[in-house]
């Protein structure tokens, strides 16, 4: 985009849903509160808008303990075609910028263009991105609502709410809601079967696994990986189904502690007062000593590399309930299982083999879906792909680990993302990923590439600098903001690695 300084911020999108959809999308509480200024791991606290001309909306979203409040007021509202509003985010800026959302119907579906102004120059580049992916996870809203019939999206496409003089008010926990998922598949059915005494459940966009036969009853199964923050109830709720009313884990073992595996485990570990496992080289991000490498969001390209600046990587500490993994390769509660390990995505990451039938609980070492991208994964298409680019900080080890685990021959795989694979297509896409996972997984630049970021068990030593993005490239002003809401003002980010 050009950089000219008066210019706005501008970004297109197309839908498949009708404008009235689309637009009501950005009024209603119940539908807006689910993505707009709404963060992966933040808590929507509350969605008051006022829809009409000269009224006000007021949205705060809980972010590590920060209530984040963006506010403004309605001066366009045209339904379907348009509608403006002033935004103010008080916690970090001065400053009021100018939104406005034209929609123009098609065909089939719609076209929606984005107009930001009133920005400064040096934050283009973070506020395009932002909106990018607010409308990509717009679109992911919308079409969760065709599945789940949340809000008014599976109702009247009229909004009666918009003639009414009155402020719609609604305190909500929009991750905690999230029933049925993208693939429409109902609560009940999960966790599904995976192999032999081993079943999965999607929180989201990343599964967590149940090991374990069928009734196998209290402290006698083990879950490997806990997901997104916000889904511990659906956790348990599986986990109930299928082990019984109030069995407990004997442990929960994790294959890296990324935020979106590990989003329940507090909550969970403490309610079924359960250990938690991991590899030591993992320990310094599960025990408040160490960030995570900071992610590359110039890898992959697509919404989900983009929001990767949105993504905590701030150490969890769990204290003295994670303990190292058992030198000897065993996993506890889980006999007939060892852990492989396969750094590479993360210092400690490692993967789950039982040898009896060749069953592979695989993390992130590889996934089955393209995790760059928020509609693949949405779709959940069956592929096999190398780790997530956006977080990988040292790819040579990742293709060790992957030709590691083609090694191991699977005959099922589950991953962190992704549906599980088995047989003659896991078996073939394996070995091609390995075989040529320099040039199938690895990006051709990106901070990490042929310059790992390096770890000990202390965590992290030292992290190659950082390198921008061709299509970022705005000069020295574009450092470190970041997310929508927050678009508009500059974040200063942690920059400790
Ligand atoms: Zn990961
Ligand atoms: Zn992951």
């Amino acid at each position: 985009m050009p950089l000219d300084p008066t210019a706005p911020v501008r970004v297109v999108r197309r839908f498949e849903e009708p404008a009235e959809r689309v637009f009501d999308a950005w009024l209603d509480p119940l539908v807006a509160g689910r993505w707009l200024f709404a963060t992966p791991t933040g808590t929507m606290v509350q969605v008051a808008i006022d829809a009409r001309v000269g009224g006000s909306y007021e949205i705060v979203e809980r972010r590590e303990g920060d209530e984040v409040e963006h506010v403004g007021a309605y001066f366009r509202l045209d339904r379907p075609r348009s509608l403006a509003f002033t935004l103010w985010v008080p916690k970090y800026s001065q400053e009021t910028s100018r939104i406005s959302v034209d929609v123009a119907p098609l065909e089939a579906g719609c076209e929606l263009t984005l107009t930001h102004r009133d920005l400064d120059p040096a934050d283009h580049a973070v506020a395009e991105a932002g909106w990018t992916t607010a409308l990509e996870n717009l679109a992911a809203t919308l079409a969760q609502g065709r599945h789940d019939g949340c809000g008014s999206l599976a109702g009247d496409p009229d909004f009666p709410d918009l003639a009414e003089k009155r402020p719609r008010r609604l305190r909500m926990s929009v991750h905690q809601e999230s029933a049925t998922d993208a693939a429409g598949v109902e609560p009940q059915e999960w966790p599904r079967p995976v192999a032999e005494g081993l079943a999965f459940l999607r929180t989201g966009i990343v599964n967590v696994f149940l090991v374990g036969r069928p009734g196998a009853g209290d402290r006698n199964w083990v879950l490997v990986d806990a997901g997104l923050p916000g889904w511990a109830d659906s956790i348990a709720d599986a986990a109930a189904r299928r082990f019984g009313e109030r069995a407990r884990p004997a442990a929960i073992v994790l294959t890296h502690g990324h935020f979106d595996h590990v989003g329940a485990l507090e909550t969970l570990a403490d309610r079924w007062d359960a250990p938690i496992y991991a590899h030591a080289m993992e320990l310094p991000y599960l025990t408040g000593r160490s960030a995570y490498p900071p992610p590359d969001p110039t890898v992959g390209g697509g919404a989900m590399a983009t929001l990767s600046w949105l993504y905590p990587r701030g150490p969890i500490d769990l204290g003295d309930r994670v303990h190292p993994l058992p030198e000897d390769g065993t996993v506890p509660g889980l006999p007939g299982w060892r852990w492989v390990a396969t750094p590479g995505h993360t210092p400690g990451h490692v993967s789950f083999f039982r040898d009896a039938d060749r069953a592979l609980i695989a993390g992130d070492a590889f996934v089955t879906t393209r995790q760059e991208s928020a509609l693949a994964m949405m779709a959940q298409r069956r592929e096999i792909h190398g780790p997530p680019k956006y977080y990988t900080c040292d790819w040579e080890a990742a293709r060790r680990s992957v030709e590691a685990l083609a090694a191991l021959d699977p005959e099922t795989a589950g991953t962190g993302h992704g549906e599980p694979l088995s047989g003659e297509v896991l078996r073939v896409g394996l070995q091609a990923l390995a075989r040529d996972f320099d040039r199938a997984a690895v990006p051709t630049y990106g901070r990490y590439v042929g310059r790992p970021a390096r770890a000990d068990a202390t965590g992290v030593v030292s992290v190659p600098r950082d390198v921008p993005h061709p299509l970022l490239r705005l000069g020295a002003g574009f450092a470190v903001g970041f997310a929508l809401g927050t678009a508009v003002q500059r974040l200063t980010r942690d920059r400790r690695a």
